[in-house]
Formats: C-alpha cells, structure tokens, sequence
C-alpha cells in the first residue's frame, strides 16, 4: 500500500515525544520544538479531523532545570522530586500552546498496573475515549514521582506502545531526533541511510542487535524497535520521524518519504 493511503486511513494516533526533542543542548525545555510540535498536532486535528493522543517524556529533565541541578541525581526520591517539578512545568506549556489553538489538554499519569490490573485498564482506556470525545487532547506520562520499580514501566517508548493498543490506535508516531532507523551506525558508516520502510522486523533486530550500544542512530533505537514490534504484532504501525525537522509529521501525513514506517504484522483488533 502507499504510504499517502496508510496515512490517510489513520483516525487515531498516539505521538510519542522524547526528552531529547524537548530540550536543547543546555537542558532547557525547547519552546520552539515543541510549539512547532503543538502546531503540527493541531494541522492533525483541525485539518484531518484525527484523534490525537501525546505521550511525553521531559519531566526530570524540566525539573532538573528549575530546580538548578546540572547533572541528573542518583537517588530515586531526587529523581522523583524532580518529575514532580518538572511535570507541572511540562504541562504549562502543553496546555498554553495548545489553548492558544483553542484546544484543551487533559493529563494523565500512568503506571505499569494501569495496563496490567483489568480494572485499572478499563478505567484509562474510558478516560481517554471520553477526553476525546471532548475534543482534548490526552498528554500522558508516566507517574515518575510515584512509580517505584515494581510499577514502572520505566521507558516512554514502551509507554507508548501500551498507550497506544489500550487506545486502540491505528499508528504510533515516536517522534525522536534522529531521521529514522539507520542501515548501519551514521557515526561510524559514511554510506549509512535512512531505512524508510520496515515489512521484517527480524531482520532489523538484528541490525540493531549488532549495533554499538552507544550508537548514534541505532543505539538509542532498541527501545523503539521494541515498541514498533509491540504495536505492530497488535496490528498497529509505528513510524519514527525526527522532531526537530520542519514539518515532519505534516510532510509523513502527505505521504512524504522520511522517517521510518513499520508495516503491521497482525490485523488489528478492534474494540474501541
Ligand atoms: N517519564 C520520564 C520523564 O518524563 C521519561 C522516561 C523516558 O523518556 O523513557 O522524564
């Protein structure tokens, strides 16, 4: 199928935002990312009529920032207070930029029970369903400052994931700051490019797998490949796109070639 059609036959996503495309160099949120980001988001709604859903990281970070440390704590409960800081601070911002659209957020925190305790998973799947019904944007996070690791999930990319079936979404967007998965490390391989299509995930494991952990475009790409093998073994696709490029997730919605899409493997279940 093309990639235009895949797009145009999205109705709900889920748009992961990581720390990285958040914050500049010196730790500081990146207003104009993430306006630019709050801009795209707002083409999707009021243009394409689609139902969006935010997953953000940035929390610690943006606490780290006002509350003055410049290295990241070691202790949990620093870690935990920083969240707290930084989340409120986070959600200011969400909920300025997207008011000045004449669209409403609401937040919600989650933990790893809140996908794993039936009940729990009930009560957030009905939450986001009614938020937009309402038209407002659900911003969620996980509840670092309460999470401890019995209930973490630990990692926003996997958060995601999970958002994303419990939201029964038909596509996952982790936008991150690089262009996509790459055929081999960029830092390393002059001739490395942008994988732009994904059908066997095997296959891209492993390019992963071999990587240098601390590669650039595919070291930081385990946990993203592991997310899009979550969602597209459920029947969902996943597409990472680089945040800090113009338009990006306005271009991928015109069938644009950037980023990388993963073709589901699975059909979708529905039970919205
Ligand atoms: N929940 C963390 C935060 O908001 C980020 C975790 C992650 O990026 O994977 O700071």
């Amino acid at each position: 199928m093309k990639r235009e059609k895949i797009f145009k036959g999205v109705k709900r996503v889920v748009i992961k935002i990581g720390t990285n495309v958040l914050t500049s160099a010196n730790n500081r949120l990146d207003l104009s990312i993430i306006e630019h980001l709050v801009e795209q988001v707002c083409y999707l709604i009021k243009e394409k009529g689609i139902k969006v859903i935010i997953v953000t990281s940035g929390a610690i970070g943006a606490g780290m920032q006002i509350l003055g440390w410049k290295k990241r704590p070691m202790e949990i409960s620093k870690l935990q207070a920083a969240a707290s800081v930084g989340q409120s601070r986070l959600m200011r911002v969400y909920d300025r930029l997207f008011r000045e659209e004449g669209i409403n957020v609401g937040q919600i925190l989650l933990t790893r029970d809140a996908f794993t305790i039936s009940e729990r998973r009930k009560n957030a799947r009905e939450t986001i369903n009614t938020l937009l019904a309402l038209n407002v944007v659900p911003i969620i996070n996980e509840n670092d400052s309460v999470a401890v690791e019995e209930i973490k999930v630990g990692d926003n990319d996997i958060l995601s994931a999970y958002v994303a079936e419990l939201s029964s979404a038909d596509m996952l967007i982790i936008i991150t700051d690089v262009d996509g998965l790459s055929s081999g490390d960029p830092k390393q391989k002059s001739n490395s490019e942008v994988i732009h299509m994904v059908d066997n995930l095997p296959e891209v494991e492993k390019l992963v797998k071999n990587s240098s952990p601390s590669g650039y475009g595919t070291g930081g790409m385990k946990s993203k490949i592991s997310a899009a093998k979550y969602v597209t073994d459920r029947g969902i696709y996943c597409v990472i796109l680089n945040g800090k490029k113009m338009w990006s997730i306005k271009k991928a919605f015109k069938g644009g070639k950037i980023g990388t899409l993963f073709l589901p493997t699975q059909k979708k279940q529905h039970k919205r």
